[in-house]
């Protein structure tokens, strides 16, 4: 008789495991192990001090009696907290827990994990300091006065799976009424990446964003930022679609942020699609079939980029379309916001952008595009892996660029 311990990654593969085993003489399972689960024990993250307390000097410089005269040093002039203190590299994740992931509204405890997964991830790629600040109300008004109150100790705030619509009034408001820089990344973080990939997939079927017909479908944090930017870009033909059909003038139950995407024509999804140069799914699973690709226009460009769950499976249009992506890691071209935010973070922190403004996010979404070079370009590579070490630094410098010529960088 053997003995075994399972070691797996989730517990799927764990139960697979055991399956096939069960049967097996001389083996007994002794107990099963989802690595994932015990890779958060205790959290991911931890806060660390960068100074050495080797003994009373070291004390009493990095805390009383000699803190107290950076205290004044700062009282006096409060600009001296970027030089003094953590802030100019400390970024506040916040989130209401409203929208988390694809999961829906799980709450603020339940939040954290992806909030600490998400500090890493600035950490590792954008070299800041970042802290989930997952927060116990749901109001606007209370979100918005918390965050505020606590802006302090933070150079940027990112804002984190917070439901639309309330997403949009919650940037626009701290925007306004903070002097650091605030960003949704689920809606600008995807809105950079899509046209990141957006560019270079237009590149390879030698079409003009000025001159394509673009539907996207779902107008939510992501399907509105994404068309705001693509406007930006020079996009001229933008159909946008929701639950109900496409964005139209005549419909009377639009919010304000789809009123201002409403266009002259009406119908649904597949009406929208019917010769379309390009599709961009930030919506729901399944929604897409076969034959409403089929109907767009030649060499159509198809982003289904809903989680986990695409809008149509890549296997079921691969002979059908120029070129295809997902936000999924095990298929070729995934759109991963990680590809924008430690960079546009690095980029905003570094100058002390006091905002950030639409020109910032294009040069960004432009910056990644460049990655991919005319000679590499070409369907199954349209951007460029997350784990290439450029990204982070040519979307900083990017970011910068463009703060300064908006005259937002105040250091
Ligand atoms: P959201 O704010 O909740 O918006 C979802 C939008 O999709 C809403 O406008 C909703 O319509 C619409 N929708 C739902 N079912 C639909 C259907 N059957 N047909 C058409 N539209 C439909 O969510 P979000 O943050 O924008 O994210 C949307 C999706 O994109 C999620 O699956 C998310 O995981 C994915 N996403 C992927 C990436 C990435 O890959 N990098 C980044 C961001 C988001 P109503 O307004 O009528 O309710
Ligand atoms: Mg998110």
């Amino acid at each position: 008789m053997r003995d075994i311990t399972i070691d797996a990654a989730s517990a799927e593969h764990a139960e697979t495991i055991v399956q096939a085993v069960k049967d097996l003489p001389h083996i007994k399972v002794l107990d099963v192990y989802d690595r994932t689960f015990t890779l958060h024990r205790g959290g991911k993250i931890s806060v660390v001090s960068k100074i050495p307390l080797r003994g009373q000097a070291d004390l009493a410089m990095a805390y009383t009696p000699g803190v107290g005269r950076i205290c004044n040093a700062i009282a006096e002039e409060p600009q001296r907290v970027y030089e003094l203190t953590v802030k100019g590299n400390m970024v506040a994740i916040v989130t209401d827990g409203s929208a988390v992931l694809g999961l829906g509204n799980l709450g603020a405890e339940a939040s954290m994990p992806v909030m600490e997964g998400k500090a890493m991830l600035f950490k590792e790629f954008g070299g800041l300091d970042a802290f989930p600040i997952c927060l116990a109300t749901q109001d606007t008004d209370e979100i918005v006065e918390t965050v505020k109150r606590i802006a302090p100790v933070f150079g940027g705030v990112n804002l984190e799976d917070i439901a639309a619509p309330r997403c949009f009034e919650i940037e626009a408001r701290l925007q306004r009424e903070l002097n650091i820089p605030v960003f949704h990344d689920d809606q600008h973080g995807t809105a950079i990446v899509t046209l990141a990939a957006l560019t270079n997939a237009l590149k390879l079927v030698n079409k003009n964003i000025s001159d394509v017909r673009i539907v996207i479908n779902g107008a939510g944090a992501a399907g509105v930022a994404i068309a705001t930017l693509l406007q930006k870009d020079g996009a001229n033909e933008i159909i946008m679609c929701d639950s109900k059909g496409i964005l139209s003038n005549d419909r009377t139950d639009l919010n304000p942020q789809k009123r201002s995407f409403a266009v002259d024509q009406s119908g649904n999804l597949a009406d929208a699609m019917k010769g379309a140069d390009v599709f961009l799914g930030v919506s729901a699973p399944g929604v897409v079939t076969p034959e409403m690709v089929k109907s767009m226009a030649t060499d159509p460009i198809v982003f289904a980029m809903a989680n986990p769950i695409p809008e149509i499976q890549p296997e079921l249009v691969k002979n059908d379309v120029a070129v295809m992506a997902t936000g999924r890691s095990d298929y070729p071209n995934q759109i991963n916001n990680v590809l924008a935010f430690p960079g546009v973070f690095r980029g905003a922190l570094d100058c002390r952008a006091s905002t950030f403004t639409t020109n910032m996010y294009l040069q960004a979404a432009l910056a990644i595009a460049s990655l991919i070079k005319t000679d590499e370009l070409d369907r199954e590579h349209i951007v460029p892996s997350v784990f290439d070490e450029r990204v982070a630094k040519v979307v900083a410098a990017a970011v910068q660029r463009a703060a300064r010529e908006d005259g937002v960088a105040q250091g």
